[in-house]
C-alpha cells in the first residue's frame, strides 16, 4: 500500500544531509560547550557556528539567538520573561488563532488575575485587522503576540504593519513563527518584531531544538534558574546536536527554495482544486498563494466526521490531521476554525494536508481518489441529506457554501 505523509506542519521527515552533520557532534564531539578542554571547545566552536548562520539566515546577529527545546518553550520563555520583567504592565493583546503554546499562557495569566487579555479581530480568512490592534492597545499593554502563519489554516500575518503599530505604543511585538521558518523567507528587522519562536522540525530538521529570537536590548527576568547558559535566557546544557541540525535544515531549506517552491505550490493548488471539486466542501483560510502558508490546506466536508476521515485515510496510508494536533483528540471543536465563523459541526469535518518538499505527484493523486471515495462512504452511511441539512444551516454557513456553488 501506498503511504503520503501530509502531516508537514505537525512535523517532517528528517533530511539526510542534516542528519550527517549532526552525527558527529554524538559520537564524536560530544563534549560540553562549557568545558574548557579540547572536546568541549569542539562543541561550543559548532553551537556558535550553528548561532551565527541561523542568525544570519533571519537577518538578525548571533547575540540575538538563543537555543531552546522548541517553539513551545521559546513562546514560554518570551511571554513569561517580559511579564516577570515588566509587572506594572496588566494587559496583553493577541490574536485568537494562536497555538496552544501561546493560548493557554495568556488564558492562564488572566484566570489567575494577572494580566487582562483582548483578541485581535480577524476576517473570514483569518487575517488579523491591524485597526483592531489600534482599538485595543493601552499604555498599560505589555505585549503583542500573533501567531506568523496559523498551523492550521495557514493565513500568514502583516506583522509589519502590526510593529508600526507596537512601536508607536513602546509594546513588545512577539511572534510564534515556528510555521514559517524555512519556508518564507523572513528577516526580523524588516518584520520589525521583538521576539520570535522557532523550531527545527517543522522545516526537515530534528524535534526537540528551538530557537528565540530576542532583539537587542529586549530583557527578559530570567524564568529558569541554572548555569549561565545562553546568557541565563536558557540555562542548561545545550543540545549541539540539535542546534547543528537547526542550522542546516534552515540553510538547506533556504538554499533549495527556488527548486522545490514552485512544485510544492502547483501540488498545493491541484489537491485543493481537486478536493474542492467534491460536493459541499468549502476551503478554509486564504486562497492558496501568497497569503497562504505554502503547502497547508484546509477543507471543511460538511455532513461528516473529520475524525471518521482521518481514520478511514489512515487506513488507506495517508496521513493527515483534523484540526491541530492538540485539538484532535478532544472533541472541543478547534478555537482556530469557530473564530473565522464556523458553526461547530464544520470545524469537526475538517481535514488539513500540509505538504512539503518531499511529497509527489503520485501522492497527491492517490490523496484525492482516497479522499473521495471516503467521503462518498461516510456520506453514504449517515444517510446524508443535504437539501433537509440546509434548512438548519446558520446565515452565515449558507452564505459560504453559496458562494461557492455560484
Ligand atoms: C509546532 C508548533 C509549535 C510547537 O513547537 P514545538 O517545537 O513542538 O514545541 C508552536 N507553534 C506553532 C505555530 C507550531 O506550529
Amino acid at each position: 500500500m501506498m503511504e503520503v505523509y501530509l502531516d508537514n506542519n505537525d512535523s517532517t521527515k528528517m533530511l539526510p544531509e542534516v542528519l550527517e552533520a549532526m552525527m558527529p557532534y554524538f559520537t564524536e564531539s560530544y563534549g560540553n560547550p562549557a568545558s574548557l578542554h579540547k572536546l568541549g571547545l569542539d562543541a561550543e566552536t559548532a553551537l556558535d557556528e550553528a548561532r551565527a548562520t541561523i542568525a544570519e539566515c533571519i537577518g538578525a546577529m548571533p547575540q540575538e539567538i538563543y537555543f531552546t527545546s522548541g517553539a513551545t518553550e521559546s513562546n514560554n520563555l518570551a511571554l513569561n520573561g517580559l511579564r516577570l520583567q515588566h509587572p506594572g504592565k496588566k494587559h496583553v493583546i493577541v490574536s485568537p488563532i494562536e497555538h496552544a503554546s501561546i493560548r493557554n499562557i495568556v488564558k492562564r495569566w488572566e484566570k489567575e488575575g494577572l494580566v487582562e487579555v483582548s483578541y485581535l479581530k480577524v476576517d473570514e480568512d483569518g487575517i488579523v485587522d491591524p485597526e483592531s490592534l489600534r482599538e485595543l492597545i493601552r499604555d498599560d499593554t505589555l505585549v503583542v503576540s500573533v501567531i506568523h502563519a496559523s498551523n492550521e489554516i495557514g493565513s500568514i500575518q502583516d506583522l509589519r504593519a502590526l510593529s508600526e503599530i507596537c512601536n508607536e505604543h513602546k509594546t513588545f511585538l512577539h511572534t510564534d513563527a515556528a510555521q514559517t521558518l524555512g519556508k518564507i523567507p523572513m528577516n526580523m528587522k524588516e518584520l520589525g518584531v521583538h521576539a520570535a519562536s522557532f523550531n527545527a522540525h517543522k522545516m526537515h530538521g530534528p524535534k526537540g531544538i528551538g530557537v528565540l529570537y530576542l532583539k537587542k536590548r529586549t530583557k527578559l527576568r530570567r524564568f529558569f534558574e541554572g548555569s549561565p547558559q545562553e546568557e541565563g535566557v536558557r540555562p542548561g546544557t545545550q543540545n549541539v546536536p540539535g542546534a547543528v541540525g537547526f542550522a542546516k535544515a534552515l540553510e538547506i531549506a533556504l538554499r533549495d527554495m527556488d527548486e522545490y517552491r514552485p512544485r510544492i505550490d502547483e501540488l498545493t493548488k491541484k489537491l485543493a482544486d481537486q478536493l474542492l471539486g467534491i460536493e459541499y466542501t468549502r476551503l478554509n483560510g486564504p486562497e492558496v498563494g501568497e497569503k497562504r502558508l505554502p503547502g497547508n490546506i484546509n477543507i471543511t466536508y460538511r455532513y461528516i466526521e473529520g475524525e471518521a476521515i482521518l481514520m478511514m485515510l489512515n487506513m488507506k496510508g495517508v496521513y493527515v490531521s483534523s484540526g491541530s494536533a492538540c485539538s484532535s483528540r478532544s472533541l472541543v471543536p478547534s478555537h482556530v476554525l469557530t473564530s473565522i465563523g464556523l458553526l461547530h459541526e464544520e470545524a469537526h469535518g475538517s481535514i488539513r494536508y500540509s505538504l512539503s518538499r518531499l511529497t509527489t505527484d503520485e501522492e497527491i493523486e492517490y490523496t484525492v481518489a482516497q479522499t473521495k471515495e471516503v467521503v462518498q462512504k461516510l456520506r453514504a452511511m449517515t444517510a446524508f441529506v443535504p437539501e433537509k441539512h440546509s434548512e438548519r444551516e446558520s446565515e452565515k454557513a449558507q452564505t459560504f457554501y453559496r458562494k461557492k456553488a455560484d
